[in-house]
């Protein structure tokens, strides 16, 4: 858990994937078919959902604390699977993420947004190259 969250987010140091500022409570579509393989609270991510599809593993940061799907569940592209959680989050043990009036985050972050990230065979590539109307 621990080399995974360094990977996703050690803030700037790996930032991998891409940031899009969003609302809470935005709707976040699957971008394939696939399957739930992680849903939980994933240190700098914040509250994370995770679609595999054979080698691919796409990740959802960020969301709402509220998920719609479960570990297991088979998802079709398009499906409504979570929604941009809130900033701020409360009742995580030792959740290190607090913003600058100390209250605890959603992650590592600074607002509302999603941070979705690509890995195939666990290597980090660009979502956008892949699915070029990911923010549309
Ligand atoms: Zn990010």
């Amino acid at each position: 858990m621990a080399r995974e969250f360094l990977l996703l987010h050690g803030a700037s140091i790996f930032h991998k994937g891409i940031d899009i500022g969003a609302p809470e409570g935005t709707k976040l579509y699957a971008i394939c078919d696939g399957e739930i393989t992680f849903a939980d609270f994933l240190g700098g991510g914040g509250y994370t959902i995770t679609l595999s599809k054979n080698d691919m593993k796409i990740t959802y940061c960020h969301v709402s604390p509220e998920f719609i799907v479960s570990v297991g569940d088979t998802i079709k592209k398009g499906q409504h699977i979570a929604n941009v959680g809130p900033k701020n989050v409360y009742g995580i043990p030792n959740n290190p993420y607090k913003d600058k009036d100390g209250n605890p985050t959603n992650g590592a972050t600074t607002g509302c947004h999603l941070h979705l990230g690509i890995r195939i065979n666990n290597q980090y590539v660009n979502p956008l190259s892949l699915f070029p109307n990911i923010a549309n």
